[in-house]
């Protein structure tokens, strides 16, 4: 006779009830005893740069998770382990006789395993694999293979219960050698502090509060939940127009309050929406749509840019750990970068390295320009002195989240059309800040924005002047994140450098070299370079890296020795 399964369900990628194949596959389970935990892993919380927003908004996807689980079983809730599965889970599995744990299946390499898929449209696995085996770098190949595994399955109905908890003491008393009696006060006491190292200062498995992480309150406007997630897809697709007919190309940049695209992507990031769900949602207003304007279709439409979202995954599924990085990478081009994270050239070849060189530090190194560590940190923090530049990274250091066009704009002029940094460094403080940050599409976003894979139209750039005021003339969206600005005449909202003394002084703002730290409200900084100078010198590094051809995977890559070419 087959034991009763004890499962523990590891809630990670999908805090959802809704569309959840893999906790489907845990509940049919029929377990006798069935703890939904989430494990706070303190990797993720201390080693990675997480900002405060992404804190707040898994502390709410958090607590609306376990207020649904509680809605089901009012004897069960979310418990929260603080302690890292790699060491969590053998204590847990003796302590708790567990027979089953199951948990949704991720691209991310960090956890690969046998799990249920649920993060995607189609499995990624499946995708590469009717993609001839090849990572999926064009959304082309992602409307071929998709279609070959089948349908986007129909979103799975919410559980309508859930069994007990077991007992959730954590009885240590096995890791005490039996030879040691004399020392089992001592281990006692470890006993009792791992208890509550992993149960939270109440021993209750509470989702703790930002407080207790020791962060300062939080500055988004953007909360997070499956409760949130189901109303706002709700009401994108109560618009039946704006749903059919989408076309992310002529959605606003500069729209704020509300923007102008779902915003649903922290609700993907955090599985606290199916992306299954949100398909079909949006197909079944498309089969109704009887407006008289043209409904659109991909890669512009909604259903497109869910499909760009596969397209990373299914890139990142096939490359693995090499997606991430410019090294090792054979889809991504090799640039030689003012800053990056390359290791520098080394000076082991027989060919000495350009004597204008700089070695920082063993993983950073500046060529051809010392200023570029000084711009990289003057775009970082919104101190560019250009304004449509400026006021983007302001509201992403705010506010967690910034247009997909506004992307582009920040990319681009970080990269390949302004500072010539590297992608890497963009993508980290990417990553730091989205709330929506998906390693997958951040990394791949990445590599499309600097010419390095996916996009190659190097020559195609964009003005950090011209852009932004071909969506809001009056520059309202630069005025609402750079202050300072506020006052300035329209004409001069983005190139407060041309502007006259006078105006200057009417909208009390003086432009001053760097601008300094921040601390005067009334001083904004002068441009950090001339735009169309950095724009022809750009045009021509490209152009020779492009003529070069050089892979991440190249061996004069890897051996430092590319220089010579
Ligand atoms: P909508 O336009 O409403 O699109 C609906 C959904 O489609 C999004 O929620 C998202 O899941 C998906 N989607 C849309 N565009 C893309 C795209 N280009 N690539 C992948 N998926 C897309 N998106 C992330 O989810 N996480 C990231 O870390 C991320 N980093 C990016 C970095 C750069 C440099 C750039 C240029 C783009 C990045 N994107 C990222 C893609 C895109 O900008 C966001 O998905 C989008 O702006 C989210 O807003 P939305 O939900 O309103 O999008």
């Amino acid at each position: 006779k087959m034991a009763k399964a004890r499962v523990i369900y590891w809630f990670r990628t999908d805090l959802r009830l809704y569309d959840s194949p893999a906790l489907k596959a845990a509940l049919d389970l029929n377990a006798e005893a069935f703890w939904p935990i989430w494990t706070w892993d303190p990797h993720y919380v201390y080693k990675t740069r997480v900002g405060v927003n992404r804190w707040q908004f898994l502390i709410d996807c958090q607590n609306d998770l376990s207020k649904s689980i509680t809605r089901l079983n009012p004897n069960s809730k979310l418990f929260l382990m603080r302690e890292a599965p790699q060491t969590l889970f053998p204590k847990l599995f003796r302590a708790w006789k567990i027979t089953h744990l199951v948990f949704e299946k991720d691209t991310d390499p960090y956890a690969r395993d046998e799990m249920r898929y649920g993060r995607t449209l189609w499995d990624s696995d499946e995708l590469v694999k009717k993609n001839g085996d090849k990572p999926t770098m064009s959304i082309s190949q992602v409307q071929a293979a998709g279609p070959k595994i089948g349908p986007v399955p129909k979103p799975i109905p919410v559980p309508t219960s859930m069994p007990d908890p077991g007992e959730t003491t954590l009885d240590f008393e096995q890791e005490v050698p039996e030879q040691n009696q004399d020392l089992n006060e001592g281990y006692r006491e470890e006993k009792d502090k791992s208890y509550e190292n992993i149960a939270g200062p109440n021993g209750d498995f509470a989702v703790p509060t930002l407080a207790e992480l020791g962060f300062p309150p939080a500055t988004t406007p953007h909360r997070g939940g499956e409760t949130v997630a189901l109303s706002s897809l709700h009401e994108t697709t109560s618009n039946a127009t704006y749903t059919a007919t989408f076309q992310k190309p002529k959605t606003a940049p500069t729209a704020f309050s509300p923007q102008s695209t779902t915003l649903l992507s922290p609700h993907l990031h955090f599985g606290t929406l199916s992306v299954r769900h949100f398909y079909w949602a949006v197909q079944d207003v498309l089969s109704s749509y009887k407006g008289k304007e043209k409904a659109s279709s991909p890669p512009t439409s909604l259903i497109g840019q869910l499909l760009f979202r596969d397209m990373y995954f299914g890139a990142q599924a096939h490359l693995g750990h090499a997606f991430s990085s410019t090294l090792h990478n054979p889809k991504c081009r090799f640039i030689p970068w003012h800053l990056s994270n390359h290791p520098a050239p080394t000076t082991t070849t027989t060919t000495t390295p350009p004597s204008n060189l700089t070695s920082t530090s063993t993983s950073t190194y500046t060529i051809d320009s010392p200023q570029a560590e000084a711009w990289f940190q003057r775009w970082k923090f919104g101190r560019t002195g250009f304004p449509w530049i400026d006021a983007l990274m302001r509201q992403l250091r705010q506010e967690g989240w910034i247009h997909h066009l506004g992307r582009h704009a920040v990319a681009c002029f970080l990269t390949r059309g302004g500072c010539y940094v590297s992608w890497e460094r963009g993508a980290e403080v990417f990553a730091e800040l989205l709330l929506d940050h998906e390693e997958a599409c951040n990394i791949g976003n990445w590599q499309w924005l600097s010419c390095t894979a996916f996009y190659a139209q190097y020559y195609r750039m964009y003005s950090p002047v011209a852009f932004g005021r071909g969506w809001d003339k009056e520059g309202a969206f630069v005025r609402r994140y750079v202050p300072e600005l506020g006052a300035l005449d329209d004409k001069w909202i983005y190139e407060p450098w041309k502007a006259p003394e006078m105006e200057l002084r009417r909208a009390g703002v003086r432009i001053e070299g760097d601008g300094g730290s921040g601390e005067r409200e009334d001083v904004y900084p002068e441009p950090m370079f001339d735009f169309a100078e950095r724009r022809t010198l750009c045009l021509e590094k490209m152009k020779k890296a492009y003529a070069v051809g050089l892979y991440g995977d190249d061996p004069r890559v890897l051996d430092g020795s590319w220089e010579v070419l």
